[in-house]
């Protein structure tokens, strides 16, 4: 980001106490590629590096209202043959409008780069806290899952299957709520028709894509079992010295539940009923909302800010 603008720093970065409708229009893609550019912006400082690019807190000139500018280099994407995934990315997350999923408001680009309008989200990413406190307490864990569980039965009911979530594809807005931030692995599923990419991050994989079987949506299923072992433990729950060993723990389903820090019996029934290799016998989404876990943990708890 070279303009003049960027040097502008934000004075007020505090977000707005309640979330209000974003004044950036939420018209087609087309629209927004169209109309939106650098200049519509006050670039603020750099609020995150990324593998293509950075992210820049910035101010919608007009409105003042504050958002996440993601710049992404083009040569960047031609050099990893990434267009497709991206257009696909863009698609899917600006389709989305849930609670839970950080809205994508428009995108446009120049010769140089792509960016993305996204939803600023001011407590940064749950994998940062969850570095800073070890691991979280089961009321806040349960809270994480709920919330995540109802995003992912949003995307499935849209025939969106997520494939990467981990803690760092989640973030936080200003009252500890969580978002689903990164789009990168989805995919549209056309109909009951099932998916071969092997995708998504290693600790996280499901048995059928490592074994390189189609997958459908029971991949994201497994994948908050997993989640939940590593808000609740600190660590995922196949970690291994090398990849080789990782993929052997997941076929195997090597679940073990250390004896520090104290974790419920119900958790633990939890994780091990989403953790299971067929992936048709997986509890559902509606079930995780029901588990008595999720029930008595999350119904009560209001989001925290750490
Ligand atoms: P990414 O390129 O999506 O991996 O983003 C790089 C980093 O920028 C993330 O890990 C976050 O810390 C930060 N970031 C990305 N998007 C946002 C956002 N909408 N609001 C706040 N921080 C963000």
């Amino acid at each position: 980001m070279t303009s003049s603008s960027s040097q502008t720093q934000i004075q007020s970065q505090k977000p707005p106490r309640k979330p209000q409708p974003p004044p950036i229009s939420t018209t087609t893609p087309t629209t927004s590629k169209l109309n939106w550019s650098l200049n519509d912006f006050e670039i603020g400082k750099p609020i995150g590096r990324g593998k293509f690019g950075r992210v820049y807190l910035a101010r919608e000139v007009q409105s003042k209202y504050i958002v996440a500018l993601k710049v992404i280099f083009k040569e960047q994407i031609g050099k990893h043959g990434l267009h497709r995934q991206l257009r696909r990315e863009m698609e899917i997350q600006s389709s989305l409008h849930h609670p839970n999923i950080l809205r994508l408001h428009g995108w446009f680009h120049d010769d140089l780069r792509v960016v993305l309008i996204l939803e600023y989200a001011h407590g940064g990413e749950l994998y940062r806290q969850l570095r800073k406190s070890g691991h979280f307490s089961e009321p806040q864990a349960a809270y994480y899952i709920a919330s995540l569980t109802r995003a992912l039965a949003y995307c499935h009911e849209k025939h969106v299957i997520h494939r990467d979530i981990k803690p760092e594809n989640l973030l936080l807005d200003h009252e500890g709520h969580l978002k689903i931030a990164d789009f990168g692995w989805s995919v549209q599923l056309k109909s009951e028709s099932k998916r071969m990419t092997m995708c998504g991050t290693l600790d996280y994989l499901a048995p059928e894509m490592v074994d390189n079987q189609a997958h459908d949506y029971a991949v994201d299923n497994w994948t908050l079992g997993v989640l939940c072992y590593e808000l609740l433990y600190g660590v995922p729950p196949f970690e291994a010295e090398s990849q080789r060993d990782t993929f052997r723990r997941i076929m195997k389903v090597d679940l073990s539940f250390p004896s520090t820090p104290t974790v419920s019996a119900e958790a633990k029934n939890l994780i091990s009923r989403l953790l299971v290799k067929d992936s048709t016998k997986r509890l559902s989404l509606k079930e995780i909302l029901e588990h008595p876990w999720v029930v008595k943990n999350a119904e009560n708890t209001v989001a925290c800010t750490n």
